[in-house]
């Protein structure tokens, strides 16, 4: 179904536009959960109609060092997953939690189930997706073997619905309605790369003097990133936590 006549590169711009734009509409209180429900359907429609603004893919595609299949210069496309980075650095993960198109399915359907089996492994599933970056770096840049791609990221997205690795990641993605975002989680390696940058990001979801510890927000979270102390690396900024406090700006995005 990805529409060849569509430049790629148009995907890629609405993450560019759209990342820190969000860092400053969630800053001003301008979005929220439900606002940016809009924003998952379109990622995800991108996805299908021109394989961007599919971040994970290009990595695997730049560690292959196949910049024939990216769809955009091989500068642009650095550019931009650098400039995800950056941005998360800033404000945490937007792009994870909005305008990835693979993250805007598992969203989307984690709205479906209670998507909270293992929500407190942060750990032990970070721990196993850090050994799949490595994995990634070793078997493209050794080997050429392309891990993504064996998974079935690009024939779910170009509908090879005869394909092995399309129930593959069809099943990774149905898994969601069960496990809050399996694949970003436990297999993303780009998503492994932005942990690090929203580990030491500026603005993040922060208590104020006016939390009553109720516990709503620690409980809502589906990756045990709500506590007053944890790093936000795995915070995917869904907004649940805030949608449930009932004190108003007792949670506030902002910096320290
Ligand atoms: S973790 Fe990976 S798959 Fe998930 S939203 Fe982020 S870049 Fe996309
Ligand atoms: S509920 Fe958890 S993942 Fe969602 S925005 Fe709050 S801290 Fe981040």
């Amino acid at each position: 179904m990805v529409l060849a006549v569509i430049p790629r590169i148009l995907g890629f711009a609405y993450a560019l536009v759209l990342a820190p734009a969000l860092v400053l509409l969630w800053r001003g209180g301008q979005i929220t959960r439900r606002r940016a429900l809009p924003l998952l359907v379109v990622s995800a429609l991108l996805g299908f109609l021109l394989f961007a603004p599919m971040a994970p893919y290009q990595l695997q595609l730049v560690v292959l060092g196949d910049t024939a299949a990216l769809g955009a210069p091989l500068a642009v496309v650095l550019g931009g997953l650098a400039f995800f980075f950056v941005v998360s650095l800033a404000g945490g993960r937007t792009f994870c939690g909005h305008l990835c198109p693979i993250g805007a399915i598992q969203e989307i359907l984690s709205l479906a189930g209670h998507a909270r089996l293992g929500r407190t492994r942060k750990r032990e599933t970070m721990a196993v997706r850090f050994a799949v970056l490595a994995a990634v770096l070793v078997a493209g840049l050794a080997f050429s073997v392309n891990v993504l791609g064996a998974l079935g990221v690009e024939d779910f997205f170009f509908l090879n619905v005869a394909s092995v690795s399309f129930a593959v990641f069809a099943a990774l993605m149905l898994l969601g309605v069960a496990v809050y975002r399996p694949f970003c989680r436990v297999i993303c390696p780009y998503g492994a790369v932005l942990s690090l940058a929203a580990a030491k990001a500026q603005y993040r979801f922060r208590r104020t003097d006016l939390c009553i510890a109720c516990g709503k927000c620690e409980n809502a979270c589906p990756v045990d990133e709500a506590k007053e102390r944890d790093r936000k690396a795995e915070c995917y900024m869904c907004g649940r936590c805030v949608e449930v406090c009932p004190v108003e700006g007792a949670l506030r995005y902002a910096r320290r």
